[in-house]
């Protein structure tokens, strides 16, 4: 099968590869649609990812094979694949909150075989099954959905709260849009890019402004017009600290973008103004099912949310600079065949 592989030095290549196989407990999918992650693009340009691995996590397919034992699911059923359970035993699985389970294997990002392939392979008890309305080019959101509604749900934000988000790439869009369809409306998002800050209108930004409209803090009191709840999707220092420093008495600042820069934080205004700063890095109890359903839901703007036009296996490095340049608003989802066989 053609596959999208990670040759070293930044460099992704259209090679054959086989097509694995499924264990007794497997299924073989034919993955329809994969989205870029952000990960993806950091992987790549930044030369972290493993020569020889295959990188795609975010895929909906449809199911080609079964493996021996499994009963539940049959060839041709449409599929995603959520996060591995947590043991149920540990202090983070007691809590509801098994996305964290203290007894998860690791996550090895540079040990991968994923889903910019023509098939993989995916446990049968991890998969759920995708909602006739949806079609799996929009099934293939449920990852980042998932990322943004746990971001929503750590958050405790109710529909009286005064929201800000700053960075408008993926998943600040899908933390706009999930809030959007909470009933969350007075929500502000803060972003460089004119096309960007254009898109976040469309999936439900009340309002949009540039990084340096947000104003300074001020010692011990809140800005003039502060928010409640601030979400920071951008992974920037100066958005992190520009984030915090928006923050209102009791207001609380979800961590949701990672970068290597790191924010200062003024501590003392968070203890006077009683601040909570959290991060948010995983999925809610539920898994993939409640990012499933409301994907589902017609609440969301799915058409805004993804990009238009599938990038094919030989278009993928082209696409990963663009995403890196934020010229695609949209998550860019990958048909893994090359150009000239797309069509079919
Ligand atoms: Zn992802
Ligand atoms: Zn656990």
């Amino acid at each position: 099968m053609d596959a999208s592989v990670y040759v070293g030095d930044g460099v992704l290549e259209v090679q054959q590869v086989e097509v694995p196989s499924p264990g007794p407990g497997d299924v073989l999918v034919e993955v329809g649609q994969c989205g870029i992650c952000g990960t993806d693009v950091h992987l790549v340009l930044e030369r972290i990812a493993r020569p020889g691995t295959v990188l795609g996590h975010e895929w909906a397919g449809t199911i080609a094979a079964v493996g021996d034992e499994v009963r539940d699911w049959e060839v041709g059923d449409r599929v995603v694949c959520g996060p591995t359970p947590g043991c149920g035993t540990c202090r983070a699985c007691r809590s509801g909150r098994p996305s964290v389970c203290l007894d998860r294997p690791l996550t090895d990002h540079l040990d991968f075989r994923g889903a910019y392939a023509r098939y993989v392979v995916a446990p049968a008890d991890q998969l759920l099954a995708i909602p006739d309305r949806l079609s799996i080019r929009e099934a293939a959101l449920v990852e980042p959905t998932a990322v943004a509604l746990h971001a929503v749900t750590l958050s405790g934000v109710s529909t009286d709260d005064r929201v800000l988000v700053t960075g408008a790439g993926p998943v600040g869009l899908l933390v706009t849009a999930v809030l959007h369809a909470q009933g969350v409306h007075d929500v502000t998002v803060s972003e460089p890019s004119p096309i960007r800050r254009a898109h976040a209108s469309k999936v439900g930004a009340a309002r949009v402004v540039e990084p340096h409209e947000l104003p300074r803090s001020r010692m011990g009191a809140p800005v003039d017009e502060p928010f409640s709840i601030v979400f920071e999707c951008s992974g920037r220092a100066d958005a992190a600290e520009a984030a915090i420093d928006q923050l209102d008495f009791a207001g609380t600042c979800v961590l949701v973008g990672t970068g290597h820069e790191l924010p200062r934080i003024n501590h003392n205004r968070v203890i006077v103004l009683e601040n909570t700063i959290i991060g948010s890095y995983n999925y809610d109890a539920g898994g993939f099912a409640p990012a499933l359903a409301l994907l589902a839901s017609g609440a969301m703007p799915l058409d805004v949310l993804a990009e238009p036009v599938d990038v094919s296996l030989d278009e993928l490095p082209e696409a990963l600079r663009r995403c890196a340049a934020g010229e695609l608003p949209g998550k860019v989802m990958v048909r893994p065949f090359r150009s000239e066989e797309r069509a079919r």
